[in-house]
């Protein structure tokens, strides 16, 4: 990997449009040669502001790609057995090829337990443990969105990936372990950092790929990154006051603006400014890893539509 000063965009929304396009042409074919329109559920519980906006977008995705789209939002009130009693009935039902539960749910909710109630072939979200461990033997199965969609980028953009020292800081079942697992399928040498890890910028910095996963704005600095290395910033942050913006952002005038006059800029886990003038590539946030995550869903469920109507797959 090439030592550069001024890091390579790793462009998430011209990947993810594209994979968009694949999707599109795939819901097309489906519907011509067996009839099948895919259909998928998304089930928001209560009023979380990000969970209504990471919903609506799903939602009107999987509509551009010529899928049925349902949000169904049930009050913040709703029963673990009421929701439960919710997954069941789309389980059951022969329209709906994709389930996916809205995260973070409400702490009296057992996430797990509803994640464990959704069939593992509706599953398009991957969370479920029989898709975890089909993951993890090598078996065909539905892959969490955010990781596929990191390899999909990294891939689709020419990065060599076998034999490279990978790096992911963080360890969570949607991001960081499944990541590992798919990068060690491309021959990565893998290593996981959490919040235990002892010298956490000294590891970082051996890596030929490192991976952001740790949900703390801008925590990696210039002294994370080996100069040439590839950084994917999982991160997503909005910073709403101007200080914070002048930290990660320095005086970038845009970013400023943002704040000041629609109240936000959205940031990462990678300080952008010092990650630049180190990395060989790097993804913005935003216009990274997130477009990714709603692609790799729909492709997940244009597939759990295919596994029930049989025909061309690809
Ligand atoms: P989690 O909070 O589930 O996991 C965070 C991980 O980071 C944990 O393993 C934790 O360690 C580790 N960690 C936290 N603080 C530190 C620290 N100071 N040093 C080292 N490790 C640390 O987060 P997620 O995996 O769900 O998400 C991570 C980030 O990615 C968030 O900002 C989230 O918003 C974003 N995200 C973005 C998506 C997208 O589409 N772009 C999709 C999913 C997430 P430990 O296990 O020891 O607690």
């Amino acid at each position: 990997m090439d030592s550069g000063t001024t890091a390579r965009r790793l462009d998430g929304k011209a990947v993810a449009a594209e994979i968009r396009r694949e999707v599109a042409e795939g819901c097309a074919r489906l519907l011509k040669t067996r009839g099948v329109v895919p259909g998928l559920t998304v089930v928001l519980v209560g009023e979380n502001p990000a969970s209504q906006v990471y919903v609506r977008s799903k939602e009107k995705a999987a509509r551009e790609a010529g899928m049925n789209s349902v949000a169904l939002r049930l009050p913040a009130t709703v029963s673990e057995d009421d929701l439960l009693a919710t997954v069941k009935r789309l389980d059951e039902d022969r329209s709906v090829h994709g389930i996916l539960v809205q995260l973070p749910l409400p702490d009296r909710i057992d996430d797990r337990r509803v994640i464990a109630a959704i069939a593992p072939d509706k599953d398009v979200d991957g969370f479920h443990p029989v898709n975890a461990g089909r993951l993890l033997t090598g078996l065909p199965g539905f892959v969490p969105c955010t990781p596929a969609g990191i390899v999909e980028l990294l891939k689709r953009s020419g990065i060599e990936l076998e034999g490279r020292r990978a790096v992911i800081l963080g360890r969570s079942n949607i991001v960081g372990k499944p990541l590992a697992v798919l990068l060690l399928r491309e021959n990565c040498t893998v290593t996981i950092c959490h919040s235990r890890t002892r010298d956490l910028a000294a590891v970082a910095r051996e890596a030929d790929l490192l991976v952001a996963a740790i949900g703390r704005p801008a925590m990696v600095t210039g002294e994370f990154i080996k100069p040439g290395a590839v950084v994917v910033d999982v991160g997503i942050h909005s910073i709403t006051d101007e200080a914070a913006c002048r930290r990660i952002f320095g005086d970038d005038p845009e970013r400023l603006r943002a704040v000041r006059e629609r109240g936000s800029t959205l940031a990462g886990d990678v300080h952008p400014v010092e990650a630049a003038a180190r990395a060989s590539w790097l993804t913005p946030v935003p216009g990274g890893v997130g477009p990714l995550t709603i692609a790799l869903l729909l492709r997940n469920t244009l597939e759990a539509a295919r596994l029930v109507a049989g025909g061309p797959r690809g």
